[in-house]
């Protein structure tokens, strides 16, 4: 049994093939992607995909907010390999801020 999902993430269309041994279980495993992607911090439904890879080979995918740039981090159900979004959340670590802004090539002292 295959499911079909076509999803809109941004500007971009994932189309994505499920395969389980029946409907009822391709469906379960699908219905992640019948959530309606908004973010309950702000409400905005600009929502795209985004992940990370850590030095131990996990890959996190996530949901950023083109709003307010919190992110819903992909979990997993510890029974039956379905998936499902965490809440929209905003991180306060240093790596997660905006870089430095970049230093403007007029307010330096000219030499004369
Ligand atoms: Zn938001």
């Amino acid at each position: 049994m295959k499911v079909i999902v076509k999803k809109n993430y941004g500007s971009s269309q994932i189309e994505l093939e499920i395969e389980a041994q029946d409907v009822k279980e391709a469906l379960f495993k699908g219905a992640i992607f019948t959530i309606k992607d908004q973010c309950n911090l702000c409400n905005s439904t600009d929502i795209s995909l985004d992940g990370n890879k850590t030095e131990e080979g996990h890959t996190y995918l996530k949901r950023r907010c083109g709003k307010c740039g919190a992110t819903s981090t992909l979990g997993t159900y510890k029974t039956g390999g379905a998936y499902f979004w965490k809440k929209f959340e905003k991180y306060q670590t240093k790596q997660e801020g905006a870089p430095p802004p970049e230093k403007s090539n007029y307010d330096t002292d000219l030499p004369f």
